[in-house]
């Protein structure tokens, strides 16, 4: 029987897998902003981080 349990999660590990497959073909790192849609490097904007910066010495 624990063999059946090690096939099953296989199983859901190449599921999700090939979902994340298909829900980030190409690359998963490469965002884009919501509010000006430029390319962000990682999670930030640079130009949003920017305009939170100015904002936030003020
Ligand atoms: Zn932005």
């Amino acid at each position: 029987m624990v063999f059946v349990y090690i096939g099953i999660g296989i199983a859901i590990l190449v599921a999700l897998f090939l979902l994340k497959k298909i829900l980030f073909p190409s690359n998963s790192f490469e965002m884009f902003c919501q509010k000006c849609g430029t390319k962000m490097d990682g999670l930030k904007c640079s130009r949003c981080e920017d305009h939170s910066k100015r904002q936030s010495w003020r």
